[in-house]
């Protein structure tokens, strides 16, 4: 079996892993990478292949990624590269690993030009979310996650929703049950909606909500300044104020949303922006064509749309919830 996580998951995880793992009685090969979204890079990738030859990993060998995000999005592309793919379990220990990057097959790396240029799909063949290992993670990267979950609310499931916001107290004490529930009903949402479109032709697209406003955000405060989840979450706060004003949605799905994310201990008003800059990072974003943005809007709660929307109107729920 071949190990691999990082240095701030292994002191705190690994021997209980490896006291689990030493019961199947196959050797283990741990590879530790050091921490951080930019070790998700080439070096890293080309330090852990070889380092698997160098063990002598075969196609039988199984890959566990033990980690977050980074730790789970670089191992999978090195299983799906070494030897032309070998079979990968994940086991993510943050929540929105959990809850979102270790369903749905998709692996990589960054490009000094930017996020995930290199990879692959490959599916682990299972996810393994065991939610006792959230209970170390940062309060701040604990939100960040929260973001994730609440956002398949709006898009998929209106019981869901109001059930998040009646759970979200304990979820926030990070009560397992609480957890194992929500967690669950996200990755049956994420893996239902991946099942009908896992290369992204058409609906996976409606798992990017918040999304566009939010990589504008991140991109355009500079990476680092905001978390992944606290971009989603003020973005899906503009995305929901843009469907009030281009479908006619109830404006309750604003102040709803704003309240759950409030208590979820997420920001729900932006730090200011350049409007220019704003529209160009939106116009980057891989959903445009034809010079009009697109935006993944609620209709209703529990459904979500692909929609055009005029540049003004976007900037106007931009502003509207900005500082
Ligand atoms: P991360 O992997 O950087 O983890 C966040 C921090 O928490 C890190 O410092 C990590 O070491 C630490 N950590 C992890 N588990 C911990 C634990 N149990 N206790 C204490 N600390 C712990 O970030 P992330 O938010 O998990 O993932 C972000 C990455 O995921 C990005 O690279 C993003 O591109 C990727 N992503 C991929 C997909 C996909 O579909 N493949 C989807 C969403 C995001
Ligand atoms: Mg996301």
């Amino acid at each position: 079996m071949l190990l691999v996580s990082n240095e701030t998951v292994m002191p705190l995880h690994g021997a209980a892993l490896k006291a689990e793992l030493a019961l199947s009685g196959r050797p283990v090969d741990s590879f530790v990478l050091p921490d951080g979204e930019a070790h998700k890079n080439w070096q890293s990738l080309q330090s852990l292949l070889e380092f698997w030859a160098e063990a002598g990993a075969d196609r039988h060998s199984v890959v566990l990624a033990f980690g977050g995000g980074v730790v789970g999005d670089l191992a999978g592309c090195a299983a799906a590269l070494f030897m032309r793919g070998l079979r990968f379990i994940q086991i993510p220990t943050t929540l929105l690993a959990q809850v979102d990057s270790s369903v749905g097959g998709k692996t990589g790396i960054n490009l000094p030009q930017g996020k995930n240029l290199v990879g692959s799909f490959h599916q682990p063949i299972a996810v393994w979310a065991d939610q006792g290992l959230l209970r170390t993670l940062p309060e701040r990267e604990f939100s960040a996650g929260l973001a994730e979950v609440i956002k398949y609310g709006p898009i998929a499931d209106s019981e869901f929703f109001s059930w998040l916001e009646g759970a979200m107290p304990a979820l926030r004490q990070r009560d397992s049950e609480t957890l194992a529930l929500a967690v669950r009903r996200s990755c049956e949402i994420k893996a239902a909606v991946v099942g009908a479109d896992e290369r992204e032709g058409g609906v996976r697209a409606i798992l990017n909500f918040g999304h566009t406003f939010g990589h504008a955000l991140e991109a355009g405060l500079g990476y680092g300044r905001l978390l992944h989840g606290e971009a989603v979450a003020l973005g899906m706060v503009m995305a929901a104020e843009l469907s009030h004003r281009h479908l006619g949605t109830d404006p309750a799905l604003v102040s709803r949303l704003q309240a759950l994310l409030r208590v979820a201990g997420l920001p729900i008003r932006a730090p200011r922006m350049d409007p220019a800059l704003f529209m160009q990072l939106m116009r980057g974003d891989k959903k445009s064509v034809s010079g009009m943005v697109r935006y993944v809007l609620i209709p209703a709660i529990g459904q979500a749309e692909l929609v055009a929307a005029p540049d003004e109107m976007a900037l106007a729920c931009v502003a509207a919830h900005s500082e």
